[in-house]
């Protein structure tokens, strides 16, 4: 498998991207130690992270195929790799909000944890420099980055993908707060579920404890946050581990 390994064509804040030199419509992900907070004003990282992210990513993408989501997904490879599909990545984060938290209270003046009566989906626009700043629909459509048609797939994925991971969180006993999602195109314009989803871009609490399973506990300093990480690969492959 190594043999395949070209060299590394972009390196993200948790993930180095990689060419696939048997096949160019693959690329390989390798899972970093890092992690990140505020746009990457606060840095971190622990033992393992990468791989314990690589593994829940790789559980959720399986889960995920098995109720019809395509994604980029191809397999898991040592140590902490991933195949996946070469994808031209949409330059908008999708955030799915089930629970009002973090920023997003805060500035709606709502305290954290007030339960949505319907799912929220937002656009972020991908941009480090401004800082992914949210941009309505018809701004979306102002920047010529997209089109009414991909934009209504996005939300209909995005929603698909939020109705399908509450009900794997809550058989780990976990409340899926919120998320963020990225898609990309593959070489026949697909639209495909791409990234990441691991605790790094999902907010989980515990159901019975209301504790936090997520990167909350890095970005306010909580502690624990490989235990946290690992508790939550543990229960998930109490759920879903036997696929392959
Ligand atoms: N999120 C992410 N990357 C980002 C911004 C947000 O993964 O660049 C995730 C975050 O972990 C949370 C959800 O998206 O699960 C919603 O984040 P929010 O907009 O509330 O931002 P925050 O409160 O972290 O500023």
């Amino acid at each position: 498998m190594k043999m395949s390994l070209g060299k590394m064509i972009y390196e993200g804040k948790a993930k180095k991207v990689y060419q696939w030199t048997e096949d160019k419509n693959k690329v390989f992900l390798e899972f970093k130690d890092s992690l990140t907070a505020f746009n990457a004003q606060k840095k971190g990282s622990f033992e393992n992270k990468g791989s314990i992210n690589r593994d829940i990513a790789v559980l959720i993408f399986q889960y995920l195929k098995s109720k019809g989501i395509p994604s980029h997904f191809i397999e898991r490879i040592e140590d902490r790799g991933m195949l996946v599909q070469q994808v031209e990545i949409i330059p908008f984060e999708v955030v799915v909000r089930n629970w009002l938290a973090g920023s997003t209270a805060k500035k709606l003046g709502i305290p954290e944890g007030k339960v949505l009566k319907k799912p929220l989906v937002e656009f972020y626009l991908k941009n480090d420099e401004l800082a992914d700043p949210f941009v309505s629909e018809d701004q979306m459509l102002m920047l010529e980055l997209t089109t009414p048609s991909e934009i209504t797939r996005l939300k209909e994925l995005a929603l698909q993908i939020n109705q399908q991971l509450i009900q794997l969180f809550d058989q780990m006993n976990l409340t899926l707060v919120d998320f963020k999602v990225e898609f990309g195109k593959n070489h026949q314009g697909e639209i495909l579920l791409a990234d990441e989803i691991t605790p790094d871009c999902c907010r989980l609490w515990d159901k019975t404890t209301q504790e936090k399973f997520d990167k909350d506990r890095f970005r306010r300093d909580l502690g624990s946050v490989k235990e946290s990480y690992t508790e939550v690969l543990n229960r998930m492959k109490k759920i879903v581990g036997g696929q392959s």
